[in-house]
């Protein structure tokens, strides 16, 4: 029900002032503040004016709508009934959106919008009107007829005021606002520097964490060089014993009886376990500082089956207890790095069968439903975790305490590494247990590691030596590539293998090789072509070719530019001649009589352990404790071979090597890096220009004679 206030009529420009007037004192009696009144005042006599000018007069009526709180004020101004005759032209005619449009798009208008809560143009029977709505202030009561009744006749009996006193009104009003505004003003300067101090502290606070992060980083990274360090620390004496007593067992020094054999046997088993913890945490601070090295290779599951079979047979001690492999045929093959996987299952095995005291330890493995990955499994029926140990066996030194933990060896640490090597591998593992009925340890690992592209994919990347010069080999048979690599090695050639011409046109495209080894029938390549080709560019003319085939057409092969042609198998003599020849580069002396071996390491009991193998190995041996003592009798004397230890008071391994290489007496000598561990990437790359490394706790002369072979440095006994 809408009750009728008040309303006035618009005639002239004074009645713009009045209906300004009208609204002040209505929405004074219905209690809305002072700032409201006044925008309601405004919002009114600017519509009032708009309509009097765009139909030379109208009405404005004030209305209360509503019987509960709260009660709504609306302001209808109408513009004034058209002439009968125009009226009914414009009632034949649709109704006129377009015309009430207009007038919506007025200033007057517009502004009314702001000022209100609501502000529509209506057109009824032909005229338009715009109808202004405001919610009555909440602390407003609510108006009953009777009370709107008295309320319209005190406004009725309001003199209206004169211009004079509008314009001080209106004035007083601006003041109001004025002051509003600077108090505004001020509190937006408040609230704005607040803001700033917010800001700033919030930046300090990042700051700190920066700092916290930092921190821990630092706190990592300090964990890992200390666990680095003193595993370090711990190989070189292990190293030792295992070195000598091995020598002992090999009865190098005679015969040992029945008993001294046991012992020693004992004394080399204690320094395997203490290496394998060793190994473990070495492993664990590598993994962490992201310094592993991933090798794939294709295997399959029921060969690697087969080997741990073989590892971990020692390891049944008791026959309560079987151990059994499932079947592995039928399974894809593996791409990914088998002795990660290999030590991951190994450590299962090994767990299962200490906490399995009866019953069966069964390992085996399937094809993940989506065939991306193989799951092996390791089930045993020993003690079991509980769901709570569950969590934490793979944190770092983690052990379950049990009754049986306390009879078996172990250090919490073979389940992390297992962790992290299968989320380097891009897999994962788990566990579920029972308690007392046994447990399964799962390791998820995909088929295909993604880490790195596949092999013979592209072209082999070697790491660059700035000392060496490149030599290309054109070449599909790897295991040619790899018997040419291993005749260069201890020459300036560095090998740069391509299995195919694109492949090998990429690499040109990269680099420019010394000299290119061609293999003329690639499978499905004409490369008789591409021997012409590149005689035929300038930019590739210069570079030597020595056609390696089993074709006999060495005329054509000279015909069309090549520099050599040899036939296939070459030897590695047969190799390093032409290539002195095409390229003029010196290539290293031969091997005497006898090959001579410079050992250069600190130790005297590793270079004891050396010198014993190397002399049953029939070689003959120099030594040298230190690094500048080690470079003299290098360029003294020339050895074959110089094997030579990294950590090594004064001058270091590495700045041995690196003069050793630098040197032209020295630098064609092969040098092998013998050190107590296995090295990380950035060591790896120091010692680049050594021919090989072998690590002290493999030292044995079946390990060390396939790798003097390799180096062309053959056993003259
Ligand atoms: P370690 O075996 O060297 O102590 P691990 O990290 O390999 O360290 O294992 C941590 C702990 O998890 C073990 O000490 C043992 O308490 C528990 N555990 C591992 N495997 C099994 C298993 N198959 N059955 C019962 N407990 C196990």
């Amino acid at each position: 029900m809408s009750h009728l206030i008040a309303t006035l009529a618009l005639k002239y420009e004074d009645d713009v002032v009045a209906a300004r007037q009208r609204a002040r004192q209505v929405t004074r009696l219905l209690e809305f503040d002072e700032r409201d009144q006044t925008r309601i005042g405004t919002a009114v006599s600017e519509v009032a004016r708009q309509v009097l000018q765009s139909a030379k007069g109208g009405d404005v009526q004030f209305l209360l709508e509503g019987e509960t709180s709260p009660q709504v004020l609306q302001v209808c101004i109408a513009e004034r009934a058209a002439a009968p005759g125009k009226r009914a032209t414009n009632r034949s005619k649709t109704p006129e959106p377009n015309h009430a449009r207009e007038l919506d798009r007025t200033d007057a208008v517009v502004a009314a919008h702001r000022l209100m809560d609501q502000c529509r143009v209506e057109w009824q029977e032909g005229r338009r009107s715009v109808r202004l709505t405001r919610i009555l202030p909440r602390r407003a009561p609510v108006f009953s007829p009777a009370q709107l009744k008295t309320l319209s006749e005190q406004l009725h009996d309001q003199p209206p005021q004169s211009p004079w006193d509008e314009v001080k009104q209106q004035n007083q009003e601006l003041l109001r606002a004025l002051e509003e505004l600077r108090l505004r003003q001020e509190e937006l300067v408040r609230v704005n520097q607040e803001l700033e101090d917010t800001n700033r502290g919030v930046v300090a606070l990042y700051a700190e964490l920066d700092e916290k992060a930092e921190h821990l980083r630092r706190a990592d990274d300090m964990k890992s060089r200390f666990l680095s360090n003193t595993s370090h620390e711990f190989r070189t004496p292990l190293n030792s014993i295992l070195g000598i007593s091995r020598l002992l067992l090999d009865r190098t020094d005679g015969d040992l009886t029945e008993e001294q054999d046991k012992q020693v046997h004992y004394i080399r088993k204690s320094a395997e376990e203490l290496l394998e913890t060793v190994n473990d945490l070495l492993d664990l601070a590598k993994i962490e500082a992201g310094k592993i090295d991933i090798i794939p290779s294709e295997f399959e599951v029921a060969t690697l089956f087969s080997a741990l079979r073989g590892m971990l047979k020692p390891l049944l001690v008791s026959n309560a207890v079987s151990l059994v492999f499932s079947d592995a045929s039928g399974l894809p093959t593996l791409y990914t790095d088998e002795r990660k996987v290999s030590q991951i299952l190994r450590n299962f095995i090994s767990n299962a069968l200490k906490f399995t005291e009866r019953g069966t330890v069964e390992v085996s493995a399937a094809s993940t439903p989506d065939g991306q990955a193989v799951e092996f499994t390791v089930t045993d029926t020993g003690i079991g975790i509980t769901e709570e140990d569950q969590a934490i066996i793979f944190e770092e030194f983690t052990q379950v305490d049990h009754p049986l933990q306390r009879r078996v060896k172990g250090t919490g640490l073979g389940l992390p590494l297992c962790r992290h090597l299968a989320m380097l591998l891009g897999g994962s593992v788990r566990v579920s247990s029972r308690v007392a009925q046994g447990s399964i340890f799962t390791a998820t690992i995909p088929i295909r590691y993604a880490g790195t592209e596949e092999a013979g994919g592209s072209v082999e990347e070697l790491p660059v030596d700035s000392e060496r010069v490149p030599l290309l080999i054109v070449e599909d048979e790897p295991e040619t590539r790899l018997l040419y690599a291993k005749y260069l090695r201890g020459t300036p050639f560095q090998p740069v293998a391509a299995g195919s011409i694109r492949q090998a046109r990429e690499m040109l495209r990269r680099q420019r090789p010394a000299a290119i080894v061609l293999d003329v029938v690639l499978p499905n390549e004409n490369s008789w072509a591409w021997l012409a080709e590149l005689k035929a560019d300038e930019r590739t003319s210069g570079i030597p070719i020595i056609v390696a085939t089993n074709v006999e057409d060495e005329r054509k092969g000279l015909a069309l530019g090549a520099d050599a042609y040899c036939m296939k198998p070459l030897d590695r003599t047969g190799l390093l001649k032409q290539l002195k020849e095409v390229t003029g580069h010196r290539m290293p002396g031969t091997p005497e009589e006898r090959p001579l071996v410079l050992v250069i390491d600190d130790q005297e009991a590793a270079r004891y352990v050396l010198r014993r193998l190397l002399k049953s190995g029939g070689y003959g041996i120099i030594e040298a404790a230190n690094g500048a003592d080690g470079l003299r009798v290098a360029a003294e004397r020339q050895p074959d071979l110089i094997m030579l230890d990294l950590a090594m008071p004064g001058m270091s391994g590495y700045e041995v090597l690196q003069r050793l290489k630098g040197d032209p007496r020295t630098d064609w000598i092969p040098v092998a890096i013998v050190t107590s561990q296995a090295m990380s990437e950035d060591q790896q790359r120091l010692v680049r220009d050594a021919q090989v490394v072998i690590t002290k706790d493999q030292l044995s002369l079946g390990r060390l004679m396939p790798v003097m072979s390799a180096l062309g440095i053959a056993k003259k006994v």
